[in-house]
C-alpha cells in the first residue's frame, strides 16, 4: 500500500524514532506517540504535515483510547500499529521486588495490549492493517537476570500468537519482532537495575555487566531494523516472528534446537502419561 498511516508507541527514542523516520521517509503519515511530546518536537518539525505528535503513556488508563481517537481524527485510519514502548529490568527473580515486576508487565505487556484493544475496532472496520509487537530475543529464551523482562516479552508473544489467529479472518497481520542487541537508549536510561544480592554474583553478575557495557557497542542498526520490518510486512506471507540481528538468529536457533532435542529425549516419558 502506498499511503499508510503508522502509529508508533515509544517514538521519542531508539527503535520507535527510527521506525518513525523510516515511515516518514516512505511518505507515510505517522502518529508518533510518547510520554512527553517535547521529545518528539524535532521529529515532528521534519515533516509537520505527515506527523501527529501524540502524548501517550501506555500504562495510563484511557490514554490509548484518546491517542487512537486523535489518530483517527487526524488521518482517518491506522495501517500499521507498532507496539514498541518498553524498558528492561535487570536482576535475579529474588532481587526483583513485586512492584518492579508488575511495573515491567504494565509497560511491556499490558501497555501493548491496551493500545491494541483501542486500535482494533478501527482495524477490523477497515478489513486491513498490521500489528507489530516489538518483543526481543528475550521473548523466546531467557537467562539469569532477565526473568522479569523475559516474562513481559513471553507474555506479549503468547498474546500475539493467539491474536494472529483471531485477526487473520479480518485481513489483519500480526508480526512479532525479536531483536538482538540494537544501538538505542535501552541500555543507558531505560534499563532498571535491581539491588544486587551477592548470592547471585556468579549467575546474574555477567548479565548485569553485559547490560551496563553494551551501550553504544550494540551491533544492530535501528534504521535497518525498520527496513526489515517493512519488508516482512510487505511479503505475501508475513512471518509470525522476525528475528533481527545475527545474534538473535543464532540464539533463537540454538534455543529452538535445544527445545527440540529435549522434547525428543523426553517424549517417551511424556507420552506414557495417558490413561
Ligand atoms: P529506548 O530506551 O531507546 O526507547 C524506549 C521507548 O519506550 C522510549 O521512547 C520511551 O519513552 C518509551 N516508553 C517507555 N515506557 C513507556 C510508557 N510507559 N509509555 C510510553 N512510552 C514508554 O529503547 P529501545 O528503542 O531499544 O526500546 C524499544 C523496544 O525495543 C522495547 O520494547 C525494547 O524492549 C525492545 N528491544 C530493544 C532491544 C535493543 O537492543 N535495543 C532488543 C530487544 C528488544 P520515554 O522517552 O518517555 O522514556
Amino acid at each position: 500500500m502506498s499511503e499508510q498511516v503508522w502509529f508508533i508507541t515509544g517514538a521519542s527514542s531508539g527503535f520507535g524514532e527510527a521506525f518513525a523516520r523510516y515511515a516518514i521517509g516512505q511518505g507515510h503519515r505517522v502518529v508518533a506517540a510518547a510520554r512527553s511530546i517535547d521529545k518528539l518536537a524535532a521529529l515532528a518539525a521534519e515533516a509537520p504535515g505527515q506527523v501527529l505528535a501524540q502524548p501517550l503513556d501506555v500504562t495510563k488508563a484511557g490514554d490509548a483510547e484518546v491517542a487512537v481517537g486523535a489518530a483517527l481524527d487526524r488521518f482517518g485510519r491506522i495501517d500499521v500499529l507498532v507496539n514498541n514502548a518498553g524498558y528492561g529490568v535487570v536482576g535475579a527473580v529474588e532481587e526483583t521486588p513485586m512492584s518492579e515486576l508488575r511495573a515491567q508487565m504494565e509497560t511491556n505487556f499490558f501497555g501493548a495490549v491496551a493500545v491494541t484493544q483501542a486500535a482494533l475496532p478501527a482495524l477490523r472496520a477497515q478489513g486491513s492493517g498490521a500489528i507489530v509487537n516489538i518483543s526481543s530475543l528475550g521473548g523466546q529464551l531467557s537467562m539469569p537476570g532477565f526473568g522479569a523482562y523475559s516474562a513481559s516479552k513471553f507474555a506479549l508473544e503468547g498474546m500475539s500468537e493467539a491474536l494472529a489467529g483471531e485477526l487473520a479472518p479480518f485481513g489483519i497481520k500480526v508480526l512479532i519482532v525479536e531483536p538482538g542487541a540494537f544501538r538505542t537508549n535501552l541500555a543507558s536510561g531505560a534499563m532498571r537495575h535491581m539491588p544486587a544480592n551477592p548470592a547471585y554474583a556468579e549467575t546474574v553478575g555477567p548479565t548485569r555487566e553485559f547490560a551496563h557495557s553494551m551501550h553504544d557497542t550494540q551491533p544492530g542498526d535501528p534504521a535497518k531494523a525498520a527496513r526489515a520490518i517493512a519488508k516482512a510486512l510487505a511479503a505475501d506471507v508475513t512471518p509470525l516472528r522476525l528475528q533481527l540481528g545475527a545474534d538473535a538468529v543464532d540464539m533463537v536457533r540454538g534455543h529452538a534446537e535445544r527445545l527440540l532435542a529435549e522434547l525428543e529425549a523426553w517424549a517417551p516419558v511424556a507420552v506414557e502419561t495417558t490413561f
